[in-house]
């Protein structure tokens, strides 16, 4: 049998383990609890997530799977996310909710949206150019160059645009228009329905491992891969034999584990670019905006792009998490994060003094979320069948250096899983032969 071995315990690392219970293999995770990005800390009555972490889906295997692991307990109700812009909160996604903007600014978001989806279609050469064509010049600069600019921090134009269609919704012209005369257009983006559980986003990985949690080592660092020997070396200087690694580490940080790796492997992914998130996590004393989920920021007067509730507010006590995109390097003045907080929280009329701010931390996301341009398109496909010429699957959101939510990451697991099965089916005929 051959020695599989699943490296990180996050949501995709888990459904492999999942999807292969039963089967025998090991997992290591550096952390002392699994999750990944998907982990809550307890703080007091309240759950504080790494950032707004809320399960969102339409595939009905994962939808399914998750009524079997938290029946009537998970929370489920409909998205509220809203755009702040000139002191009014606009509901989100902006292109269906003009009605609320001056006449003058409505009328160009309308006109250019309307002109733009008549033209004919030309293919975009980048981002910029496929919200243009998209959406037109008036919702753009309305909204969506200011907000993505803010987000993405990169120069648009440098950007390239696989991920949009499932991240960004075209509304019809009809929508917009009726939007515009003062309709609320529901039900667009990738998130309408949103679902939470009862004791944070951790609670969804817990119950994954469930019935394999045996096979998983926790606080232990994967640090060195010797591809000839088929070892992983641990922190420790433990070596771990394997025959198939499935590995959810950030793709970086798996080739620079690699003990001499090719230098065409080395010049391929030096150019990979990704961008890091700053979330400050708060819970404040105040009052809130009722039923409303989060909050996109795309004005420049605070460096937060997103402000937002997590689930579990207790009296006028509230948990509120607000995320800034920064370059990986940058350096974090944690006391200057946390007087822009402040800022932004009593502009929001949200708080009034400092001591409303009853608790505060920060947790920085070294790999956030990767930068999709030519230089990807072109170097990842290198990379991964190198991997996989050397018996490595590279998966998960950052092994697979992918845009993911949590659904995309579990069903990628799955897959993952299946091959891998298939494989060892494959192999088992081979040697009955
Ligand atoms: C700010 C932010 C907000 C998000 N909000 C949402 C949301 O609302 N809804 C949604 O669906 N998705 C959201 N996501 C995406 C979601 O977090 C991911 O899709 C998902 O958690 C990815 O899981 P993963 O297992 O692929 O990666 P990870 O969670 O990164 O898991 C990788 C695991 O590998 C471990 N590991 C790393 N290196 C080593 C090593 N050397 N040795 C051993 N173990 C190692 C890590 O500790 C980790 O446990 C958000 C992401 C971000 C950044």
């Amino acid at each position: 049998m051959e020695k599989i071995v699943i490296a990180g315990a996050g949501i995709t690392g888990l459904s492999v383990g999942y999807h292969l219970r039963g089967l025998d293999f090991l997992m290591i995770e550096k952390e002392n609890e699994p999750g990944g990005l998907a982990r809550s800390k307890k703080v007091g009555d309240f759950y504080l997530d790494y950032g707004g972490h809320f399960i969102h889906g339409k595939d009905s295997y994962f939808i399914e799977f998750l009524k079997s692991l938290f029946g009537e307990s998970l929370k489920k109700w409909e998205r509220k996310a809203c755009i702040l812009k000139n002191g009014k909160l606009i509901p989100y996604p902006f292109q269906a909710n003009l009605s609320l903007l001056p006449f003058n600014e409505k009328f160009e978001c309308v006109k250019d949206f309307i002109e733009s989806s008549f033209k004919r279609k030309k293919r975009a050469s980048n981002f910029k150019d496929w919200l243009e064509i998209n959406f037109g010049d008036g919702i753009c600069k309305s909204f969506l160059f200011p907000y993505n600019s803010k987000f993405w921090i990169y120069p648009l134009e440098s950007l390239s645009y696989e991920w949009c269609e499932w991240g960004i919704p075209i509304p019809q012209w009809t929508d917009v228009l009726r939007s515009a005369l003062g309709e609320t257009i529901k039900g667009l983006g990738y998130n309408p329905v949103i679902y939470y559980p009862e004791g944070g986003i951790g609670e969804f990985p817990l119950k994954i491992m469930e019935s394999f949690k045996e096979r998983i080592v926790f606080g232990r660092e994967i640090k060195g891969i010797d591809l000839k020997r088929k070892v992983l070396i641990l922190e420790d200087g433990e070596g771990i034999e394997f025959e198939i690694l499935i590995s959810t580490i950030p793709l970086l940080e798996l080739i620079k584990s690699i003990k001499n790796p090719p230098s065409s492997i080395i010049k391929a992914s030096s150019g990979l670019r990704f961008i890091s998130t700053i979330v400050a996590n708060a819970i404040i004393k105040g009052k809130d905006f009722e039923n409303i989920d989060w909050i996109y920021i795309p004005e420049k007067w605070t460096p937060f792009y997103r402000t937002g509730f997590y689930p579990g507010r207790k009296g006028n006590q509230i948990p509120v998490f607000s995320e800034i995109s920064i370059l990986p390097n940058s350096k974090i003045e944690e006391e200057k994060i946390y007087l822009e907080l402040f800022a932004l929280l009593r502009k929001l009329n949200l708080i009034e003094k400092k001591e409303d701010i009853e608790y505060f931390e920060i947790i920085k996301i070294p790999y956030a979320y990767v930068i999709f341009d030519s230089y990807r398109r072109k170097n990842l496909p290198r990379i991964l069948s190198f991997l996989e010429r050397n018996s490595i699957i590279s998966t998960g959101r950052y092994g697979s250096w992918d845009y993911l939510s949590m659904e995309k990451s579990f069903l990628l697991g799955k897959e993952v899983a299946e091959r891998v099965k298939g494989k060892l089916h494959e192999n088992l005929k081979k040697q009955k032969i």
